[in-house]
């Protein structure tokens, strides 16, 4: 694997080359600008040898970013609609254009196969195309009143929207966050996890590249505690949307809420993916194994908790032991790879933690053999914790590894009740041949998102986004369009006696 890490090392530097400029930075008013806070230092995850570093951005540089999507943002307002639709799909252009270095960037960086990385820069063009379809068609609408007025209601942008992304999915979780924001009107500042800038710094260069104003997608590289806090400070931001973790996630909702700024909140989960006895059984055993080992488990709609009924329990646990044998695990550079390396040293030691915690508590650990895998680097193979109950900590805890624990159940209503047993909600799935249960099953479950006989279909188009301690707010769909704007009621008197004075309105009408 030193040849791995080397690559790692190489790939890592041409793409900076190719999509920086040779930099490594915040991406401000369409510039490369060097951080000016403590040094991090990325690893490769392949191998945990240092890849590249980076200084933080720092309070100074998060600051001239806020102001400088606050200008921008009035000149992209200021265009036409159709332009703006324009200038979003030159992006999805854009992002096609460079996919290949984009995905090998986000390989080496993350440690993510680069099949999985190639198939989400495809999804990101996707999205600015769809957003940019949405441009012209932010509309309001005309209310009927009581009275002689006539009252229409604009849909309004908030402004500078700060997306504050995580490490599994840096890439896409900038797409999924950004493009809609802008689709509404607003100027973006985007801060990715300080483990993951590359690929988000890249599509603040490509947005200038694509025609949109310098300075609409500020980028800021840096931790959380610093300049993250010093963007959540910014008198210019005016709303928040997050993806990440719970503890995170409370913290900055609770700053959002000291500035009286709405957020949108997409959290963990500890999803229920439910087999009963009469599904299609290989069917769901890849079901199962593409819910979980996707992505090495770093996945928030990870299909974490498999409950399986009973009668098959046995038989289904060792069916998916057998086919996890089989996941092509390496280097992730490899486009035959189906699972790499955890993405960070932190995350790894907090996966290992809960397997331990798992065996400790009497599950029965089935572990998929490590093949030729080096010593070194952040390698969880496939695990499958059995006979769990849903007590347990790895029953109820966010692993965000490639880590199951499958759990029993008697019939449907012990199924819906365990599945919604814990705080979170935000995915689920039941896969059964029996389509009335199927129906009654998603509809029971608390989660935003519900498959049935099928795993981890996510798309632009549909709303996504959590029930409970998943979080709240939507940021796909059409429903993005309403998180990402505010209304504004418009009154204009047309009665051929104006409706003016103190207390007098006619019958019906207050304030
Ligand atoms: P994290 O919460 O540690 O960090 C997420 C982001 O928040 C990072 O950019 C980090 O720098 C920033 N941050 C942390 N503290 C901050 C602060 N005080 N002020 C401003 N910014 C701050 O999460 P993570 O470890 O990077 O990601 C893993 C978590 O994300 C998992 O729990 C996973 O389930 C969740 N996740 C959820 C979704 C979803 O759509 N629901 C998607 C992906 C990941």
């Amino acid at each position: 694997m030193a040849q791995a890490a080397f690559a790692a090392a190489s790939v890592a530097a041409r793409g900076v080359a190719a999509l920086l400029g040779g930099r490594v930075g915040s991406v401000v008013d369409g510039q490369v600008v060097a951080g000016q806070g403590s040094a991090i230092t990325l690893d490769d995850p392949a191998t945990g040898l240092p890849l590249l570093g980076y200084a933080d951005a720092g309070a100074a540089v998060a600051r001239a970013a806020a102001e400088g999507a606050a200008r921008a943002q009035r000149g992209w307002i200021a265009l036409s609609a159709a332009e703006r639709g324009r200038r979003l799909w030159a992006l999805g252009a854009a992002i096609r254009a460079e996919a290949e270095a984009l995905a090998t960037l986000e390989c080496a960086n993350t440690g993510k196969p680069l099949r999985d990385c190639r198939g989400e820069v495809a999804r990101v063009a996707e999205m600015a195309e769809y957003w940019a379809g949405w441009c012209d068609k932010v509309e309001g609408r005309v209310v009927s009143v009581p009275s002689g007025h006539f009252v229409t209601v604009r849909r309004e942008p908030m402004g500078v929207v700060l997306a504050i992304t995580p490490w599994n999915a840096p890439l896409f979780t900038c797409g999924w966050n950004v493009l809609p924001a802008l689709a509404a009107g607003n100027g973006v500042v985007l801060k990715p996890s300080e483990y993951t800038p590359l690929t988000s710094c890249a599509f603040g260069l490509l947005a200038v590249k694509a025609g949109l104003p310098a300075g609409l997608v500020q980028v800021v590289a840096g931790a959380g505690a610093t300049s993250g806090e010093a963007l959540l400070a910014a008198p210019e931001v005016a709303m928040v949307t997050f993806v990440g973790g719970a503890v995170s996630g409370a913290r900055i909702a609770g700053a959002c809420a000291a500035r009286m700024i709405p957020c949108v909140m997409e959290l963990g989960g500890k999803s229920a993916n439910i087999v009963f006895a009469d599904a299609d059984l290989p069917a769901a055993v890849q079901g199962a194994q593409q819910a979980i080992f996707a992505g090495s488990g770093q996945s928030c709609v990870a299909g974490s908790r498999l409950l399986v009924q009973r009668s098959v329990h046995h038989r289904f646990v060792e069916m998916l032991a057998e086919a996890s044998s089989r996941i092509r695990l390496g280097d992730p550079m490899d486009a035959a790879t189906e699972a790499g390396p955890v993405c960070n040293a932190r995350q790894f030691d907090h996966v290992r933690s809960l397997v331990a915690a798992g065996a400790a508590e009497g599950a029965d650990v089935f572990i998929a053999p490590r093949g030729a895998l080096p010593e070194a680097g952040f390698w969880v193979p496939p695990t499958i914790l059995a006979g769990v109950t849903n007590e347990a900590r790895v029953a109820q805890e966010e692993i965000f590894g490639p880590v199951v624990a499958a759990i029993p159940f008697e019939d449907e209503a012990e199924a819906i009740a365990i599945a919604n047993a814990t705080p979170f909600g935000l995915a689920g799935a039941a896969w059964t041949r029996d389509v009335g249960r199927a129906h009654r099953v998603a509809a029971a479950v608390r989660a935003g998102t519900f498959w049935i006989n099928g795993y981890r279909t996510i798309h632009v188009s549909v709303p996504f986004g959590g029930f409970g301690a998943s979080g709240h707010g939507r940021s796909s769909g059409q429903e993005a369009l309403a998180a990402y704007t505010q209304a504004k009621a418009v009154w204009v008197e047309t009665g051929v006696e104006p409706a003016l004075g103190f207390g007098h309105r006619p019958a019906g009408v207050g304030g």
